[in-house]
């Protein structure tokens, strides 16, 4: 499997706010499975997001930046946000894929957004422009149809029940998120008064 090629894990997501789930998934999959560096790509307007309202692109992709500054191998990318329309993961790999033609790509998703994948969009073109990574909680094993052998690695990530879902009902309820995002995002989050008074 060693191609000599860069290993480049991407990260998508809305991360409205990104918290230390999406931190240790990323962080777990590039250790064991010697990723170079982790690309995180907030989400434009996202096509399969069930929340009604989600926070301005710029917010998110602060908040990222904000989170993964300290990690060398974390890098954040605006092709995502500065595409016009709706999100497509097809279109997030044609991008990165143009930009980083050197590169292998390896998508990296929760178990919950694999098991969805059958709906998006040209998923047939997909295998070919990225390796699919699935992170699951132990113990939990992913059931896949519909999915090419060999097209999704599974890697088992510390049970974290943290969700984005979660963070933005306690800053509106006004509980605590230290702890559950990076500190800088904490104090981003008060700081411009995100999902106050958002009922989800
Ligand atoms: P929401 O609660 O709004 O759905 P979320 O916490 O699932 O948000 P997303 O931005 O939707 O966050 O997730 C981005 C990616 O990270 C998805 O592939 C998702 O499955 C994965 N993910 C989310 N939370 C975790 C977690 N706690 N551990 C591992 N992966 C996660
Ligand atoms: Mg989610």
């Amino acid at each position: 499997m060693t191609t000599g090629r860069p290993r480049l894990g991407v990260m998508g997501g809305t991360f409205d706010p990104v918290h230390h789930g999406h931190l240790v998934a990323a962080s777990e999959v590039a250790a064991r499975l010697g990723l170079d560096e982790v690309v995180f790509v907030p989400t434009g307007r996202p096509s399969l997001k069930e929340h009604a309202v989600v926070t301005e692109p710029e917010h998110r992709y602060l908040m990222t930046v904000i989170a993964t500054a300290a990690n060398p191998r974390f890098t954040v990318s605006r092709v995502d946000i500065d595409r016009p329309g709706t999100t497509y993961t097809v279109d997030t790999l044609a991008d990165l894929r143009a930009e980083r033609p050197e590169a292998d790509l390896y998508f990296i998703t929760g178990a919950d957004a694999i098991a969805k994948i059958a709906a998006w969009k040209d998923v047939d073109r997909l295998w070919d422009m990225a390796q699919f990574v699935a992170v699951t909680r132990p113990g939990h094993r992913l059931s896949l149809d519909d999915v090419p052998p060999g097209a999704v690695t599974e890697v088992e990530v510390p049970a974290l029940s943290i969700s984005s879902t979660d963070c933005r009902r306690r800053a509106a309820a006004g509980e605590p998120v230290w702890y559950l995002v990076p500190d800088g995002v904490v104090q981003y989050i008060a700081k411009h008064g995100l999902y106050r008074g958002q009922d989800d």
